[in-house]
């Protein structure tokens, strides 16, 4: 009994731990996602694909310069020389602040910064270009080559980023969706531990309280046993004691019951048990407490109930008695019973009530048995 009290409290304790442990995992496991999650890399691909567009616009432009080097084309390139630099510190700037590691995109911030040092040579460059000078080949050359070095190298870098950039977010999503499984396996697990948990509990409980009733019922007969009786006794007592309601009892003994099992063994014996057993709770009230006391003696108190109306359903279980057909090979033979009643009076307690119909169904089996003394 004590190993089963425990029981509950080593359930809740397991229990707890185990959601402590999740607890703690998927703590973990949120921090973690939180720094890939928290990532938005929507603006800065945004970024870099507005930026892919400044190698290509730096291209045509040479080109066009090259070919005619008026005001126009001047004009746009030194606009590109003066947005590109402005827009590589932007992108640097996203990159180190974004939760990618370094180690992935320290070369591309290289590449950058060594496109950024090469600029002002070819700003240099085209400060020399006019519409009214006629470049010699050598400086043309010089400056397209300069000038495909740069957009080349932009052109890688801004590339390379991009992909970078679809990594990370590829792999922000397949995050999410592993943290969704995993929020999903948890609250499963939750769920079937706490079924587990009280369904565990509730057998318990019922186990329990069937151990409860059978330590308190007579095995053969099903009616109470001593034990119930001594408890409805202390009740009706103590009830008794508030509202002075009169508390009666009948003792009853079967006569010559020996004879019966003698003569069809103990089995028939048990029979009859059950079979008087039933009678007695035929014969009584629901508030009737209704017990064996142990080999063929038997025990009816009567709360709210005076010895009068303890001598009436004496005198019923008397008659029904006698009338009562017996089972199987004991057919013919017929069964009496004898009673002692009494009524509590004023400072009984339990005892002396028991004592008093004890007295009395000495006296009836004296008198000639099959009859009830009260
Ligand atoms: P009396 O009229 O004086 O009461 O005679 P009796 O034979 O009924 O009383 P006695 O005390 O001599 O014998 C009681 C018998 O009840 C003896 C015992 O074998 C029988 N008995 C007690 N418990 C059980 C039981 O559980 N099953 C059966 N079949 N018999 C039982
Ligand atoms: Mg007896
Ligand atoms: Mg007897």
């Amino acid at each position: 009994m004590r190993r089963l009290a425990r029981k509950p409290l080593v359930l809740l304790v397991t229990y707890l731990f185990i959601v402590w442990v999740c607890l703690i995992a998927f703590g973990v496991y949120l921090s973690e996602a939180r720094r890939l999650i928290g990532a938005n890399y929507t603006a800065m691909v945004t970024d870099v694909v507005r930026a892919q567009e400044d190698p290509e616009r730096l291209r045509l432009i040479l080109d066009s310069l090259l070919d005619s080097p008026d005001t126009i084309h001047l004009q746009q390139l030194n606009d590109l020389l003066w947005r590109i630099p402005l827009r590589m510190q932007g992108i640097k700037r996203q990159l180190e602040r974004s939760e990618i590691p370094p180690v992935q995109y320290q070369p591309l911030i290289d590449e950058l910064d060594s496109i950024d040092r090469q600029l002002p040579a070819l700003e240099e460059a085209i400060a020399n270009v006019s519409s009214d000078r006629v470049m010699p080949l050598p400086e043309r050359q010089a400056l397209l080559n300069l000038g495909l070095d740069i957009e080349e190298g932009l052109a890688w870098a801004y590339s390379e980023l991009n992909e970078l950039l679809h990594r990370a977010s590829a792999e922000q999503r397949r995050l999410m969706q592993r943290l969704t499984l995993a929020l999903a396996a948890l609250l499963l697990m939750l769920v079937v531990a706490i079924g587990l948990a009280l369904l565990m509990l509730y057998r318990l409980n019922r186990q329990r309280e069937l151990m409860r009733r059978q330590s308190r019922t007579d095995e053969l007969t099903g009616l109470h046993n001593r034990r119930r009786l001594l408890e409805d006794a202390d009740y009706h007592f103590q009830r008794r004691d508030r509202h002075a309601s009169p508390i009666s009892m009948l003792l009853l003994d079967l006569d010559h019951f020996k004879q019966i099992n003698d003569a069809f063994g103990h089995p028939v014996g048990d029979q009859v048990l059950i079979a008087f057993a039933n009678l007695l709770l035929e014969c009584s009230r629901q508030t009737d407490s209704v017990a064996r006391m142990g080999g063929e003696e038997f025990a009816i108190l009567l709360p709210f109930s005076n010895v009068l109306a303890a001598q009436r359903l004496a005198q019923r279980i008397l008659a029904a008695t006698r009338e009562m057909p017996l089972p199987g090979p004991a057919q013919g033979r017929r069964l009496t019973v004898s009673i002692g009643v009494a009524e509590a009076e004023d400072g009984d307690d339990f005892d002396r009530l028991y004592h008093r119909a004890d007295q009395r169904l000495y006296r009836a089996k004296a008198q000639g048995r099959d009859r009830a003394i009260g």
